[in-house]
């Protein structure tokens, strides 16, 4: 757990090499990696986040689809979205995947505990992370990160 200026495009494309298994065959990956500094950061905790939501998407593609991962900067704080075109989240439990226990997978599958621990690092970043969704189109996580983190 060390605190380091990192390149996130490395990170996850880590994350990527570990997932590949889980998405090869079934899930085209799309990279949109804009031009973005490096961040001042946890990199292993941020390595879990994206982890995370990656493995959310793919388990919310049935059969074939795609995951667009895309970067840009803004200002002093950089951005990293992660697209799916699986079933989506309904109205109802889009305020809920936060929280700690919230899972609407199987026993065995999910523990509902992912979101909130991805929350937790991003918060500890001084960052944000959003969510919007439509049933039968697909999800989109918005992690926002300050450049410059100080943790104060
Ligand atoms: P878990 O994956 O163990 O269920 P998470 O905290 O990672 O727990 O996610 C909570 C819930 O949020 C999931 O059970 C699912 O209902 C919903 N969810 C999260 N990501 C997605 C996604 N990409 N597409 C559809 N539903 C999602
Ligand atoms: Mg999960």
């Amino acid at each position: 757990a060390e605190f380091q200026e990192v390149s996130l495009h490395d990170g996850i494309e880590s994350v990527l090499i570990l997932s590949h298994n889980l998405l090869k065959h079934r899930i085209k990956v799309h990279k949109e990696f804009g031009e973005i500094p490096p961040v001042k950061c946890f990199p292993n905790q941020l390595n879990q986040v994206f982890m995370n939501i990656i493995v959310n998407a793919a388990q919310a593609i049935e059969n074939n689809g795609d995951i667009w991962i895309k970067t840009w900067a803004k200002g002093d704080k950089v951005f990293v979205q992660i697209r799916d075109n699986g079933i989506g989240i309904p109205p109802e439990n889009l305020h809920r995947i936060f929280d700690p226990g919230f899972t609407t997978k199987e026993k065995g599958i999910g523990t509902g505990l992912g979101l909130s621990i991805c929350r937790k690092i991003i918060e500890k970043h001084n960052g944000k992370i959003s969510v919007e969704s439509e049933v039968g189109k697909g999800t989109a996580f918005t992690i926002e990160l300050p450049i410059n983190n100080t943790f104060g």
